[in-house]
């Protein structure tokens, strides 16, 4: 299973769409001299690409990250929806999925995994632009209760990131590899830990886990995101469970420009004191099956 990291931001991006601060103002200059540190520093939102076909979330960077990483959406069948945040689904874009604007489609329905507010959203911009065709369909989901589509085994588990809706963790299998997009939440609900832990115990180790970064360094006390100490944690109860191994690759994601934001290379520097990898725009990661 090839994991491909399209965006690795908060909802502003980084550097911040509106934002001038001294972090931007660097980023902006290294990036306009072309500096490596300061290009790898650049973080669309998150969202991730799986293999050719599946999707975890669709914002307003999904068509960027697309013609920047040479990737062909029409191929797209699932997309496996966190929440309705505006840096995770941006339905005006979606409802593009139609003729006359998208030709050859590989599934002739897009299958949208979900919550229970998602359709609602999707169906007020789509209805604002009179683009609702029957090309996107939306699923919404049973926390815990496996999805089977193509050979994967799709398991929303509950996070902790909000009120209004509940926001969704999504773990992705295929054979052996098992990937778990752990953003956006705070610390992981017992419900969700109990699951992963009783993985653990099946022998089922997670190949890949991503975790929500967005309070950085901080330990501000708000609960709907992760600092690098609580994803530690969280990593660190998951060993001792067996569902992280040695050979899990452990990463931070979600990264915000505030609460003490680093460039890319000492970012990577700084979170290695936790044993914790550093997402990338565009990293690929390739799993075992
Ligand atoms: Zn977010
Ligand atoms: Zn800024
Ligand atoms: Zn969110």
């Amino acid at each position: 299973m090839k994991i491909r990291f399209l965006g690795t931001g908060s909802c502003e991006s980084v550097p911040a769409i509106f934002c001038n601060c001294p972090v931007c103002e660097e980023l902006r200059r290294g990036i306009a001299a072309g500096e490596e540190n300061a290009l790898n520093s650049i973080r669309l939102r998150t969202h991730a690409m799986i293999d050719d076909e599946v999707l975890i979330d669709f914002n307003a960077d999904t068509y960027y990250a697309a013609l920047k990483n040479n990737l062909d959406l029409s191929k797209l069948g699932v997309v496996l929806l966190t929440h309705t945040h505006e840096d995770h689904f941006y339905p005006q874009d979606l409802a593009l999925r139609c003729e006359p604007y998208a030709h050859n489609l590989k599934y002739p329905v897009l299958t949208v995994y979900c919550n229970e507010k998602a359709q609602e959203r999707y169906d007020f911009y789509a209805n604002l632009s009179g683009e609702h065709n029957g090309k996107v369909a939306f699923q919404p989901v049973k926390l815990f209760e496996a999805i089977e589509w193509n050979g994967y085994r799709f398991t929303p588990l509950a996070a902790h990131h909000m009120k209004t809706e509940q926001a969704l963790l999504w773990l992705v299998e295929k054979g052996n590899a098992r990937y778990l997009c752990g953003n956006d939440t705070g610390m992981f609900p017992e419900e969700t830990f109990a699951f992963l832990e009783q993985m653990g115990k099946e022998g089922k180790a997670l190949s890949l886990i991503a975790l929500d970064c967005a309070l950085g360094d901080t330990h501000y006390p708000y609960e709907w995101h992760l600092g690098v100490d609580d994803a530690a944690a969280i990593v660190n109860r998951l060993k001792a469970a067996g569902t992280i191994t040695d050979k899990t690759h452990t990463y931070i994601n979600h990264i915000s420009h505030d609460y003490g934001h680093k460039a890319y290379a000492e970012y990577c520097e700084f979170a290695k004191g936790f044993g914790l990898s550093v997402s990338r725009n565009g990293q690929l990661i390739e799993v075992e099956e």
